[in-house]
């Protein structure tokens, strides 16, 4: 049995980060993405989630973090067996006001060439490693915009991740047979595209034999999430991963806003599989998406405690 064609690009990537109120002003007013979303980690309800993305977070576009400032969790190692890097996808001749931006407000940056084309790299308040690259070819619209981002400046989502693997023909091998083909080789860099090919369709694997093991902690990205049509393609998925690799993936969570499965790939990096749908929209409308507290209905019997645990911040 054959994959082909179910895993349509990336979903969403998500980071456990530090501080609610740096991530929120980092992500919307430095970055300029949209909260589309306010909720609590599901699996641990004393910790926001927060989903950044465009106007309506559509999937590749979506960034979410768990800020888990003073709960007991350390700082994290970024390393093998991770998602060293997120890569943003900007408008072509936009990386100039992104570098001279991100001075200006204190985030040191530098450039990296890769594929012939810079990458323009920094890190948030909780040491994630972030980039920036101009990608004329996104046919994303940036419909997110505020006063001081335009849309010929305007982040378009996700580009792609950067997977830091030790042993890189073991994952590239896996990640062929998942949906993803090899588009082009660069030193210890390949990037790897789905037929939908692209920004948001695209991993990219790093030969990480000189770097440290990753550790999950503050700071580091939790899991990359890929997007499938349906719950069906999901089981196939997680069936073919069983047969022809041993791997048990989760069984089907249902995230509110997409349903779920998680593994760990060869090479480790933790894996979600997630639907396009049914979206941010199931429980406010465009105007209000961010504007409070979204619970599931098995967590909103206990809003009141759930409120207390967390700590206000600003918009
Ligand atoms: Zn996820």
């Amino acid at each position: 049995m054959s994959l082909k064609g179910l895993i349509k690009g990336l979903h969403h990537v998500t980071a456990t980060v530090s501080d609610a109120q740096e991530d929120v002003d980092f992500y919307t007013k430095l970055l300029g993405q949209r909260l589309v979303k306010e909720t609590v980690n599901f699996d641990n309800e004393k910790v926001y989630h927060f989903y950044y993305g465009n106007e309506i977070g559509s999937p590749s576009t979506i960034f979410t973090t768990f800020p888990y400032k003073d709960q007991g969790v350390r700082q994290g190692v970024i390393g093998n067996g991770q998602v060293f890097e997120s890569v943003f996808s900007a408008p072509g001749n936009s990386l100039d006001f992104w570098r001279n931006r991100l001075q200006n407000h204190g985030i040191g940056t530098k450039s990296e060439h890769r594929f012939g084309k810079e990458f323009l790299l920094f890190e948030d308040f909780s040491g994630l490693k972030l980039s920036i690259v101009e990608d004329s070819n996104d046919q994303r619209e940036p419909v997110w915009t505020t006063s001081e981002i335009t849309k010929e400046n305007a982040i378009r989502g996700i580009h792609s991740v950067v997977l830091a693997i030790k042993k890189p023909e073991e994952v590239l091998h896996f990640l062929q047979n998942f949906g993803y083909k090899v588009h082009v080789k660069d030193g210890k860099f390949t990037l790897l595209e789905t037929d939908e090919q692209g920004a948001g369709n695209s991993v990219i694997v790093q030969d990480g034999r000189d770097l440290p093991d990753g550790i999950n902690g503050l700071g580091t990205v939790h899991h990359v999430a890929h997007r499938v049509d349906s719950i069906e393609d999901s089981i196939k998925i997680k069936e073919h991963l069983q047969k022809e690799y041993g791997i048990s993936a989760t069984e089907v969570k249902d995230r509110k806003y997409f349903k779920s499965i998680y593994f760990r790939i060869p090479g480790n990096v933790l894996f979600e599989v997630a639907t396009s749908g049914p979206g941010f929209l199931v429980d406010e409308t465009n105007e209000e998406l961010g504007s409070s507290l979204k619970l599931p209905e098995w967590q909103e019997i206990r809003r009141e405690q759930i409120e207390k645990n967390l700590e206000p911040y600003e918009r």
